[in-house]
């Protein structure tokens, strides 16, 4: 049976747009752009410890692609990771929708969680018919991520392997 995923996204979710207490700020410039970011060194051991207890396996699903493991991972306590490849945004589709896209060719048949702050992936993903089972936890991007939505996402891996043995 093929690990089950958690895919994981980046601005408004690990990187919010308010600063709440246990956020650090930071600068990077993946692409001589700067961006200010706001993370947490919670988020990694709370994402590991996902990915550890329900044999998921973590990915990047964000635009940061693979430069997220230069500058968010070390930053927030998680390990260089996997990353979903999706090309530059086209504009003739929102955000949500063009990552979304990606998404769905890249993941197959593999049962996945995605945490993700845009609201239109659902659409996208329903419209979608040979996904496996998957859950989107939508996050809030004021706040980004919390311990409820890890523990959503816990309760739903735990499912799936008793479901189907994952
Ligand atoms: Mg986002």
């Amino acid at each position: 049976m093929d690990t089950p995923l958690v895919l994981l996204d980046v601005d408004g979710v690990l990187n919010p747009l308010q600063r709440s207490p246990g956020y650090q700020r930071y600068r990077a410039s993946p692409n001589g752009v700067v961006y200010r970011l706001l993370l947490n060194p919670l988020h990694g051991p709370l994402l590991t410890a996902l990915a550890a207890d329900t044999g998921a396996e973590l990915v990047w699903a964000s635009y940061w692609t693979d430069a997220a493991n230069d500058w968010i991972s070390p930053r927030v306590g998680l390990p260089s990771l996997p990353h979903v490849p999706i090309p530059r945004h086209d504009p003739r589709f929102s955000l949500g929708a063009w990552k979304a896209r990606h998404v769905a060719a890249w993941v197959g048949k593999r049962p996945f969680v995605w945490l993700e702050d845009e609201p239109d992936v659902t659409e996208v993903l329903a419209k979608e018919t040979r996904l496996g089972p998957h859950l989107i936890v939508p996050v809030d991007p004021l706040h980004g991520l919390t311990e409820t939505h890890v523990d959503q996402a816990r309760t739903w891996l735990e499912q799936l392997v008793r479901d189907h043995g994952y």
